[in-house]
């Protein structure tokens, strides 16, 4: 199946998904759309008023701000691939639960397979868990590390730059440094090859992650 299939039968999936209770009290399921060739992957929280009823991820206040950051690199949406860890609205836009977010880990799973981004951008701290376990956003904003063989991002939501303007100039200079990080990451991933045809050359180890 080609990427655009896989991710088409994610959608199909997520439309009618049913694993958890969230379904019952939204409007539209939320799969994530964009470039399925894309570089850089959005992972977000979960979809909110506006995002349930068009059935898109970010197009209300927060996924405003989320295209002038977008553009401020030269990305327009169509550019990168969008997604939340959950893809249907929890109700009052209440924090994911636990087993919420379970359920719906196998389909960010199967769309960061499909997609293979060399970057992945986590907006605030339920995408941040999956990726970079207990660590505090304060401390980890804005800086990439190697997660899995890939380069991880953590960012602030940028609905929390809405509601405060230190965090809005924060959000802004860490989505500066994206352009850059990937570009790290697609020499890295030029010369992985290489290594594995010199195998004089010493492998980090897997659990020593790479801070850039
Ligand atoms: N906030 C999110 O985390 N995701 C959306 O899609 C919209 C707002």
């Amino acid at each position: 199946m080609s990427t655009e299939e896989i991710l088409e039968e994610i959608a199909a999936e997520v439309s009618t998904c049913t694993k958890c209770d969230l379904c019952k009290g939204a409007t539209k399921g939320v799969p994530g759309e964009g470039n399925p060739h894309a570089k850089i992957m959005f992972i977000g929280e979960g979809p909110g008023f506006h995002e349930d009823k068009q059935g898109r991820p970010f197009v209300g206040p927060a996924g405003q701000f989320l295209v002038e950051l977008l553009a401020s690199i030269n990305l327009k949406r169509s550019d990168v691939f969008i997604t939340n860890v959950v893809k249907h609205r929890p109700p009052g836009n209440r924090d994911p639960l636990p087993a919420e977010i379970n359920a719906c880990n196998d389909y960010l799973d199967r769309q960061i397979a499909a997609i293979n981004p060399q970057v992945i951008v986590t907006l605030g701290r339920f995408s941040m868990a999956k990726f970079f376990g207990g660590d505090k956003i304060s401390a980890i904003h804005g800086r990439a590390r190697r997660v899995d063989g890939r380069i991880c991002i953590a960012m602030y939501h940028p609905a929390a730059g809405l509601h405060q303007q230190s965090l809005k100039d924060t959000i802004r200079a860490d989505f500066k440094k994206i352009p850059t990080i990937l570009a790290e990451a697609e020499r890295q991933a030029t010369e992985e090859p290489k290594k594995t045809e010199a195998p004089t050359l010493k492998e980090e180890p897997p659990e020593q992650l790479a801070l850039f």
